[in-house]
Order: C-alpha cells, then structure tokens, then sequence
C-alpha cells in the first residue's frame, strides 16, 4: 500500500488527487491537504467583481467531493517538506504536526509578493481571491468620475483578469451612458505583444482596447503607491481613483528552502512533472518553472501528467508521460472583441489566435462545466 499526498486543492491538485483515483487500486491510500476546503474557480473573479455571479457560483466544498472520489481531505496550513524523511509538517489545522508519505504532489500555486511593491496593501485593489474581488467590485460601485488604472507589476504572471477588468469596466459605463465620466488605462511593465506572448493576439486586443477607448501604456514598472498616485521604477507617476494591479508573484515558500527552486521560488521539474533530483516527488501548476503566464490550463495538463506517471513510478513501470509548456487562455470583452489563444511554448510556431463573441459564450460554459464534472 502507498500513501500519496497532494499539497493544495486549486486546479493542479483536484485533478491530481481525480486521476490518482481512476488509477490506483482501493488499497492506496490518497489525502489531499489544503488551507481552506473551498475549491475557488479564479476564472470566474471578475465576473464576481461585477456583480454577475455570487460567492456560491464559484467556489464549490471540496471535503465532500474528494470524499465520493474516495480521497481524504485535510484543510491544514502546510510548512515545509522533508524529501528525506519524507514527511510534511502541518503548522496548524485538523491535524498538526508531522504527515508521512511515500509520494507527494506538490500542487501549492504561487505567492503574492505585495511586499515587493511600497503601498500596495494600504492604496491598491486586486482580485486574486473571493475577498478581495468583492472588495475591489464595491470600490468600480463608488466610481463615477476620475481615472481607473488597471495592470499587472513586474514579476505578476496573469495578464487576462487586467484586460477583462477593463472590459467590464467600460461596458458597464457604455450601458449606463457615462463613459466619457471615467478615463481607463491599461499599464504594463512590458510591451502587449509580450505580455500576451503574440503579436497577433496584442493587435486584436489592441483593436478591442481602442473599441472601448481603454489607452495602453507600455514598459511601465510600477514601485510604489500613495493614496492616488503609482510611480514607477524610472519615477514616471500614473494618478488614479480606482486601480486594480496584479502584484509580483514567487514561488510557494514551502519549497524555497530546498534547493529545488529557481531564483524567484518555483520549482524546477522534468516533463514528467517529477521534481529534478527526486524520485517519488511530483510539482504541478502555478508553483512550477516554466515561462510565460500562470495558468489553470497548464495546471490541468500537468496533474494528468503527474499523476500518470506516479502512478507508473508505483507498479514499478516507466515514466511515460510527458508535458509538453503551452499556453491556452480566454480573454472576455464580453462580446465579439473576446479573444481565445493558444500557444505551443516548446516550438517557435506562431500562436493560433481567435475572436469573436463566441469566446465570451465558450469562457462562461467551460466555468458550469468545471463545476458539474468537479465539484
Ligand atoms: C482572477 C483570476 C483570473 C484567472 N483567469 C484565468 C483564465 O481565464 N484562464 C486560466 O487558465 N487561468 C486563469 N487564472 C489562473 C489560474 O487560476 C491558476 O493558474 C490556477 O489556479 C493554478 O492552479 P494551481 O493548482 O497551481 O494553484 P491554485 O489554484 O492557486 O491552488 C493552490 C492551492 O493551494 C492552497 N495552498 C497554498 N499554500 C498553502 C499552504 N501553505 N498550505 C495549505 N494549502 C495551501 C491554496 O489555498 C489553493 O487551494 C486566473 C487566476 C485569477 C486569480
């Protein structure tokens, strides 16, 4: 019998404790462990946010569907990894203490370095978790007038809730006849062909950006924030009434100490998805090396990858799975500006881009259909 343990239920970890599931005969024993036994769909922020769906839309209970799939849910605070004795330490929780294992998937996601930027906490917005969406949607209520900023700061992986944000800002003033009320502005710290990792993607959103008379404002590294100004690296200043900026992401400090990390804290993996160095320890998702965007899509590919070959790594068999990095996202402009990508990283092939209002229709469908084949 193998005791496998899957450390966060975010995308990565819920199909990698499913998977192991379908495969692993019933005398293997599965737990998954996680903060907080809401499973929250981060697609569906934004449109939270903005008032069209509810805290109950998005998020489903995660102790009671792992349960049916024959999975042990532990909502804990996981410390630290120990790939020698092979144990976990649980800081506090349902249980405390020391968990032992005989596999792990490490499936934590990233950290929001705030600290990075001086006067995040106090002066800006995000949306990054149910609280703070409902939050930053009561804050786009008040405005009426002045200046919305909306972008990512340098180090942030997550391009999509920035242009959707916008979107939804400006229909909204669209319909109620006040949009010459409010200026919006997109800032990113790079160019739109590489935030978006394409050209043809940057000029289609760009076209739906001008659409709406969003402005762009390229290579800008916000540091620091007052009450209504960001200056930025090379001390240019953007005033606002209302920002929203993704902050710098990092890796998962569970791992950071281990000498399996990057410089900024994610973990270094082969394509089997099996921590470089170290059998019997996988790492899937937002936590994990790889370029470009932190998305849920590559959290999916890899914890079917992952769990795959754990599960070959216990009958004793090889590891024949292999990820291969791609990027696939939706943006929503909520109507024929939305745009869908995908993106082969491992080639130099150029993306295949689309858009139209079916994207925005398809974004809202694949969220139910999460939600009915998951939760
Ligand atoms: C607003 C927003 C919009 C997005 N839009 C899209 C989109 O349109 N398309 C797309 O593909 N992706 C999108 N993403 C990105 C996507 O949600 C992430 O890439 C995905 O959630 C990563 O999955 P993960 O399992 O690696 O990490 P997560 O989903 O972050 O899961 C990590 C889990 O680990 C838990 N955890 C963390 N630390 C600890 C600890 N120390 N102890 C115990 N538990 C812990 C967390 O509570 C969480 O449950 C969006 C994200 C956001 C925030």
């Amino acid at each position: 019998m193998a005791k496998v343990l899957i450390l966060g239920g975010g995308f990565g970890g819920v199909v990698a404790a499913e998977r192991l599931a379908e495969r692993l005969g019933d005398e293997h024993q599965i737990t998954l462990v996680s903060r907080s036994r809401q499973f929250v769909f981060y697609p569906a922020l934004v449109r939270l946010a903005f008032g069209n769906s509810q805290p109950a839309d998005v998020s489903f209970d995660l102790r009671q569907t792992m349960l049916n799939r024959r999975v042990n849910f532990i909502e804990a605070e996981v410390a630290r990894i120990d790939p020698l004795q092979r144990t976990v330490t649980i800081a506090h929780g349902e249980v405390e203490g020391r968990l032992p294992y005989d596999y792990l998937v490490f499936a934590l996601g990233r950290r929001l370095a705030t600290e990075r930027i001086i006067g995040f906490y106090e002066h800006a917005h995000h949306l990054l978790n149910v609280d703070k969406a409902i939050s930053f949607g009561k804050a786009v209520k008040k405005l009426n007038a002045g200046r919305a900023v909306f972008g990512q700061c340098f180090g942030a992986r997550l391009p999509v809730p920035v242009y959707e944000s916008a979107f939804a800002l400006a229909r909204r003033l669209e319909e109620k006849g006040e949009r010459e009320r409010v200026r919006i502005t997109v800032v990113s710290p790079t160019t739109l062909d590489l935030e978006l990792g394409d050209v043809n993607a940057a000029a289609a959103i760009k076209k739906a950006l001008d659409a709406h008379q969003i402005e762009f404002l390229p290579n800008l590294q916000i540091q620091s924030l007052t009450e209504d100004t960001a200056v930025t690296a090379t001390g240019e200043t953007i005033n606002f009434n209302l920002l929203m900026l993704v902050p710098p992401f990092r890796g998962s400090s569970a791992a950071s100490y281990l000498g399996i990390t990057n410089e900024e804290g994610y973990i270094n993996v082969t394509s089997t998805m099996r921590i470089a160095g170290h059998e019997r320890i996988y790492a899937i998702g937002d936590c994990t090396n790889y370029d470009g965007p932190k998305m849920g899509h590559a959290a999916v590919r890899q914890a079917e990858v992952a769990a795959a070959n754990l599960a070959s790594e216990i009958d004793g068999r090889a590891l024949g799975a292999r990820y291969q990095h791609e990027m696939r996202f939706v943006i929503d402009e909520l109507g024929a500006g939305s745009l869908y990508l995908h993106k082969d990283l491992s080639t130099d092939e150029p993306a295949t881009v689309k858009q139209g209002r079916f994207w925005s229709w398809a974004k809202q469908v694949h969220e139910e259909y999460w939600k009915v084949s998951h939760s």
